[in-house]
């Protein structure tokens, strides 16, 4: 059977090419990029997080940025996404001329600081004018918010639930279309998951965006089932797992998209993905990054006997 995206269920993002080589340090050449690009196209993703607008000399792995924006915008029916962590990389987006924007805003004061060396009020007022340049400059732009270290931080610990939902609130606010939760350490509990998004509904309503998971301990894909239970249907994934940290090995980074995609299909929640040509989309990433360390139970396991896509139906 052949997905329909017209029947899918829930969306996956794809942001491998974003989250996923931003944390390796080799750089993936633009011509294989291009074809994992069309590889993932092919499979059936319809959101693809294809890079990130920062100074080269920041992220040199990322420096292609525009040059795959423009491949990425002859893919039919694709969302093309790229973040920006400021309004310097807002304007070189929508020049660009991608689809959505996501601005990483941390609910965590600390990490907000180390990583973008902006506090939280700073960046809300950033996020006021990348607003007001995507309402000048190209008004059909989506403007995504995902709120990283929302389940917890590295470096401060705990985040209180409260200051998460008051800042999506002020977001809101500020003019974005779309506010998600981003566990970017891998903190989540599926408890957690579900009562925070189900706060973050109350909140924002419609305007509550992906979850965007991490698998650090395991329970990425728990993590998910329970945004989905909340209501989720967007979920930010990457391909292979890709992204998985140097320092732990084993424990792969983002939600790996073949487990996902297999485990909504299997439960007979339409993706729009075709599992084999996910799986054959590892083959451009492969090549152009040769020995680089990629994840996943589904693609090492095979399809279960008797497993046919879509045809879940309870
Ligand atoms: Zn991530």
């Amino acid at each position: 059977m052949s997905p329909s995206h017209l029947s899918a269920a829930v969306l996956i993002s794809e942001v491998g090419p974003r989250d996923g080589l931003q944390s390796v340090a080799r750089t993936m050449p633009s011509a294989d990029k291009r074809r994992w690009i069309s590889a993932l196209h092919a499979a059936g993703l319809r959101e693809i997080e294809v890079g990130s607008f920062v100074p080269p000399d920041l992220l040199p792995q990322l420096a292609d940025t525009a040059e795959l924006v423009a491949h990425a915008l002859t893919l039919p029916g694709l969302t093309v996404m790229a973040l920006v962590p400021n309004l310097r990389g807002a304007e070189a987006a929508l020049a660009a001329g991608v689809h959505k924007i996501t601005v990483p805003v941390s609910a965590s004061a600390a990490h907000s600081l180390a990583n973008v060396r902006k506090t939280r009020e700073q960046m809300l007022d950033e996020v006021r004018r990348i607003v007001a340049l995507r309402d000048e400059r190209a008004p059909q732009t989506t403007v995504e918010v995902g709120i990283s270290t929302a389940f917890g931080c590295t470096l401060q610990g705990l985040v209180p639930e409260d200051e998460v939902i008051r800042l999506a609130e002020q977001l809101v606010q500020a003019g974005v279309d779309e506010t998600g939760l981003s566990d970017t350490t891998g903190h989540a509990n599926p408890a957690q998951v579900r009562r925070l998004f189900k706060r973050l509904f109350g909140a924002v309503g419609a305007k509550a965006g992906a979850a965007h998971m991490h698998n650090t301990r395991g329970l990425g894909l728990a993590n998910c089932l329970a945004a989905h239970e909340a209501g989720v249907t967007t979920f930010d994934a990457s391909l292979g797992g890709l992204g998985g940290c140097p320092y732990a090995p084993g424990a792969s980074g983002n939600v790996v998209t073949e487990d996902l995609v297999f485990m909504f299909e299997a439960m007979g929640v339409a993706t729009g993905v075709d599992l084999a040509a996910l799986i054959a989309a590892r083959e451009p990433l492969k090549a152009g990054l040769p020995g680089e360390p990629i994840y996943g139970m589904t693609p090492e396991a095979g399809l279960p006997k008797g497993f046919v896509q879509g045809a879940a139906h309870v």
